[in-house]
């Protein structure tokens, strides 16, 4: 076994060592980028299906990294969590949301996406009400966005932070419904909003794979009737929003709408949208 380790060893060192040191000059990056102001928020409209209204946009982070060019979150929010960088950043980006909001009409809503990392440490319910007190805006018209893992290891802790948040007046929508270790007891059982489900289904409905009909049915169904509006993500075409509004889903967001766009794209994109 002593052997075949460093045959492996050998092996795979060079590779290791690119990506080691890779990573070691994303993390010194990415402590230097909050200050550069590197961040910067994109915004996806939110639709409401039956009447195609925008109701709202969700707020999507994005790295304009001076090199690499613009870095999507996937790549740099897992290495924010590991590092604690997710804690500022993670006020920034509510304070931004909260005040590019305050500008659009008043019954727009921002979507933000909270890591579950925010909910560990600090106090989420004191920042979110900062974040809403220095903007000026209203409660209702925030929606934050948290996914199952937070429910994962169901605590007190986490449970009194989602009621203090509704308290306040913000409302809680479960993200990525679906995959993971999602279940419809979480529907049931925490104060949610809002079930957003995940695209993976939406894309399932109107192929021939099985369930994703079945399930995206089931999830609006049992929203329905708890008062929980369901959300389908990832629409790409046609085809899948027919496929959703038949299913019970009431909003709606995807490429087919529009991709995240830099806010400064967001008046001309909602003012050339047809509300009705
Ligand atoms: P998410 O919250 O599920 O966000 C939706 C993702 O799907 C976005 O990717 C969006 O660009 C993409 N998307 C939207 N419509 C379509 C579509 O029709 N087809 C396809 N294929 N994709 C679509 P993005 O912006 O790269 O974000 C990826 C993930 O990174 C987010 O998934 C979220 O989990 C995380 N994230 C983004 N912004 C933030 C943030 O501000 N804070 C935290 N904690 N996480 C964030
Ligand atoms: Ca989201
Ligand atoms: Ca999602
Ligand atoms: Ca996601």
């Amino acid at each position: 076994a002593k052997r075949d380790d460093d045959i492996r060893f050998r092996f795979f060192e060079p590779g290791m060592q690119a990506r080691v040191q890779e990573r070691r000059q994303l993390v010194a990056d990415l402590h230097l980028a909050l200050d550069r102001g590197e961040f910067e928020l994109h915004y996806q409209p939110l639709v409401e299906l039956v009447q195609n209204r925008i109701i709202g946009f969700e707020a999507l982070v994005r790295w304009r990294h001076p090199v690499r060019g613009l870095v999507p979150p996937d790549a740099f929010i897992p290495l924010a969590e590991e590092t604690g960088l997710i804690e500022p950043l993670g006020k920034w980006i509510l304070f931004k949301a909260c005040n590019d909001a305050i500008a659009w009409p008043p019954d727009i809503k921002v979507a933000v996406n909270l890591s579950v990392v925010q909910f560990a440490k600090g106090d989420l319910p004191g920042t979110v009400a900062a974040a809403l007190a220095g903007a000026g805006l209203m409660p209702r018209r925030l929606e934050l966005e948290i996914t199952e893992s937070l429910l994962l290891h169901e605590n007190e802790a986490t449970l009194a932070t989602l009621r203090k948040l509704r308290e306040h007046g913000v409302s809680i929508s479960m993200d990525d419904f679906g995959i993971g270790y999602s279940s419809l007891s979480y529907i049931a059982k925490f104060p949610f909003d809002k079930v957003k489900i995940d695209r993976s289904f939406v894309a399932a409905a109107s192929s021939q794979r099985r369930g994703g009909a079945a399930i995206i049915r089931a999830v609006a169904e049992l929203c329905g009737s708890l008062g929980i509006t369901t959300t389908a993500e990832g629409i790409e075409t046609l085809d899948q929003l027919q496929q959703v509004v038949s299913l019970g889903c009431s909003e709606g967001q995807g490429y087919f709408f529009a991709p995240p766009r830099p806010l400064a794209d967001i008046a001309a994109l909602f003012n050339s949208w047809s509300q009705s």
